[in-house]
């Protein structure tokens, strides 16, 4: 069997690992790349709206032979394990035939970015998977994993051929809302692994203050306690996790959770992956206030806007009772408030990832607001990676997913494989 790391070796973000056995090849991943190769941040939105051809000739996309159009389907599927940008990003690209396997709720919320990027790109061959059912993919037998990460129903792969086990860990941690299936992994491993194709983001970087998803929660409920204020939430509209901790504090502190048409479009698309997912019509506490932007357009474009029509709540009446709201942030929310001089007495909760900050900072300090960060990481700390690699076992370990792999020696032992992109290896 052959391991080619397409992207990721060396990197967070453009994930894409292939897999060949005989005439049967699976990449697991397709993703956006967040760096170039000076490691400088590229802008995504830049890269999607480029040709196949620009996007090959940048080193970008890969040049993997019969997976795009115009050319014989050779690849046999490829496995998403989540759906963050940086795992799928590039999917529009590949020949539309090629199945594309992934979780219901990766599908949805891929669905959700399509629908509002209004492209016509083919959504191409996508086929849901069960977690912990395996299915065969010409030499391949995978088999799905559930994990918890702050990207909705996150799936690791056992990948078998040849008589080798693989696992790809994609990206995951133990300390967020579905930390029970982490702690299950410890207490179940996938046994017998001879490559761990494990993710390391958290290697080289601050763990920051709060350690999970549940005190983040009694940290926003401490926060929101305080009568005097509005609040508003920086938080991420597909981190449903995120978006569950302050609903739950909302209710908790008789406040209502104030989110925009597009957050309550993802949870509604959400509801058929889990019922138990905060949505608009069912709880009294969340409110839809109608921001004019794009995505406001878009539904309204294609009339599913309405839906949302009964748990409208306008500007005034936010203001009418605003120590009793927290509102989610978007951009032009934001810049109502502050037009309208309704900013005072308000307090910016930022919970998202800090490197983020800065672009919203000048705003919020012009305007004498002041930012309290609540955020903890989507992916698993250097100790939940430790206790995985000593429950797993596994004779060798492959960095991907780092912008560290060199420090997978000390913190793992030496069986660890430093691979480079780009480079086949045979397992
Ligand atoms: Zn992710």
């Amino acid at each position: 069997m052959i391991l080619t790391i397409h992207r990721g070796a060396k990197e967070i973000g453009g994930s894409c690992i292939e897999l060949q056995s005989d005439n049967s090849i699976i990449l697991i991943d397709f993703g956006l790349p967040l760096v170039d190769e000076n490691k400088e941040q590229v802008n995504s939105r830049k890269i999607i709206t480029q040709t196949k051809e620009a996007l090959l000739k940048k080193g970008f996309l890969h040049r993997i032979h019969g997976l795009y159009e115009n050319e014989p389907p050779l690849i046999n599927s490829i496995l998403l394990s989540h759906p963050h940008q940086d795992h799928y990003g590039l999917l529009s690209y590949i020949n539309p035939k090629i199945p594309v396997y992934m979780s219901k709720g990766c599908k949805e919320l891929i669905e959700v970015s399509y629908y509002f990027r209004q492209t016509n790109y083919d959504l191409g061959n996508i086929k849901t998977v069960r977690a912990w059912k395996p299915f065969k993919k010409g030499n391949f037998t995978i088999t799905p994993y559930l994990v918890d990460h702050s990207g909705f129903d996150a799936l690791a792969y056992l990948i078998e051929a040849e008589g080798k086990r693989i696992f790809y860990s994609g990206d995951f941690r133990g300390h967020g809302r579905k930390k029970i299936l982490f702690d299950n992994l410890l207490k179940h491993p996938p046994r017998n692994i001879d490559y761990l194709i494990l993710e390391g983001s958290m290697i080289g970087r601050d763990r920051g203050k709060y350690n999970t998803e549940s005190d983040i929660e009694k940290e926003l409920i401490n926060i929101f306690k305080d009568e005097e204020k509005l609040f508003f939430v920086a938080c991420s509209s597909q981190n449903i996790d995120r978006l569950v901790s302050v609903y739950r504090a909302c209710l908790k502190t008789k406040r209502t959770f104030v989110i925009d048409p597009y957050t309550a479009f993802v949870l509604d698309k959400l509801k058929i992956v889990s019922p138990k997912i905060p949505q608009h019509n069912n709880w009294n506490n969340i409110k839809i206030f109608f921001v004019p932007n794009s995505y406001t357009d878009r539904m309204a474009e294609d009339k599913s806007l309405y839906k949302f029509k009964a748990s409208k709540i306008s500007f005034e009446e936010i203001q009418d009772s605003r120590n009793k709201m927290a509102i989610k942030d978007a951009y032009l929310t934001r810049t109502i408030f502050g037009n309208k001089k309704a900013l005072i007495d308000t307090e910016l909760i930022y919970s998202l990832w800090e490197g983020y900050l800065d672009d919203v900072k000048p705003f919020w300090e012009n305007h004498r607001v002041p930012i309290v960060q609540v955020h903890t990481s989507g992916h698993a700390y250097v100790e939940e990676l430790q206790s995985f690699v000593k429950a797993v076992k596994p004779k060798h370990i492959i960095p991907n997913h780092t912008f560290y792999p060199e420090k997978y020696l000390e913190l793992f032992g030496n069986n660890v494989m430093l691979l480079k992109d780009k480079q086949p290896v045979v397992l």
